[in-house]
């Protein structure tokens, strides 16, 4: 038990700092700049960050919210950022069922995939944009990884073995099946729109989020990014008085789709079964 706390602690902080670096990758990005290479400033004064500001969450809350050197406001995306990551990290971990190397890999892999899906959300919602720079090297890697669980021998065939099910190995048909049918979704409303209900960038998504989740998942993810995207919108035309032509990017909801299905997506489809019996 001990133990358990020790490392989801560890999982949290480690979250958070990987979500600081999520911050620079789409700081970095929308500059055009490598994100690999240089220390971290602030993007008002161009001050270098002392060692003091780069603590997550604490140092945005130590400086009020503010750049020590100008005292400019920095924006509350980035502790934002940090926490999400960090609590879906913690989630993530929640689901792994042992911490052999093999489920350590696989941790890992997830983390990877995830933060890649944060940045994506965090973008489209900024710039209605999916960039192809993060997103590209995720679906290569979700496709080797994948091919890699499936060809491996015995044991490493739990290495997807989750409490909750989602994610369980899933046969190379089973996953281009979900990515054939999720992009070729896409691909259709932005065929037929002329890309004026859809942009481009979720069709690429679709691909990688198909990989991940296989069938029935991915259509769980979909229905439940479309249910939150009908929310959403109604609520801002609302609010807001957007029109319904108003455009909104689909990236966050399909991003916000793929978590839900992949931390609750039994409970919820055992919950559904449950309504429809009576
Ligand atoms: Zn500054």
């Amino acid at each position: 038990m001990f133990l358990e706390s020790i490392i989801y602690l560890f999982i949290f902080l480690l979250g958070l700092c990987i979500g600081s670096f999520l911050n620079v990758v789409i700081y970095r990005t929308e500059e055009e700049k490598s994100f690999i290479k240089g220390r971290s400033f602030c993007p008002n004064c161009k001050h270098n960050l002392n060692w003091k500001d780069l603590f997550p969450v604490f140092s945005y809350l130590l400086l009020g919210g503010e750049c020590r050197y100008c005292k400019a406001k920095i924006s509350w995306q980035y502790p934002a950022v940090e926490i999400s990551t960090a609590i879906i990290f913690l989630l993530i971990s929640l689901q792994a069922t042992s911490y052999k190397l093999q489920a350590i890999l696989n941790l890992v892999f997830w983390f990877y995939i995830a933060s890649v899906l944060i940045v994506i959300f965090v973008y489209d919602l900024k710039h209605y944009l999916i960039p192809d720079n993060v997103l590209f090297p995720a679906i290569v890697i979700a496709f080797i990884y994948k091919v890699f669980v499936n060809l491996s021998f015995s044991n490493w065939n739990l290495i997807e073995n989750w409490k909750l099910g989602i994610g369980n190995s899933f046969s190379i048909l089973n996953l281009l099946l979900a990515v054939i049918i999720a992009s070729g979704f896409f691909f259709l409303i932005w065929f037929l729109s002329s890309g004026k209900w859809m942009g481009f960038g979720d069709v690429k998504l679709a691909i990688l989020l198909g990989l991940m989740l296989g069938l029935p998942n991915i259509l769980t993810a979909l229905f439940l990014a479309f249910f939150f995207g009908a929310i959403i919108g109604i609520i801002l035309m609302i609010f807001q008085g957007r029109n319904v032509k108003s455009e909104i990017p689909f990236g966050p909801f399909l991003v916000v789709g793929f978590f839900v299905v992949l931390f609750w997506g039994n409970s919820l489809v055992t919950w559904y079964i449950k309504l429809i019996q009576f």
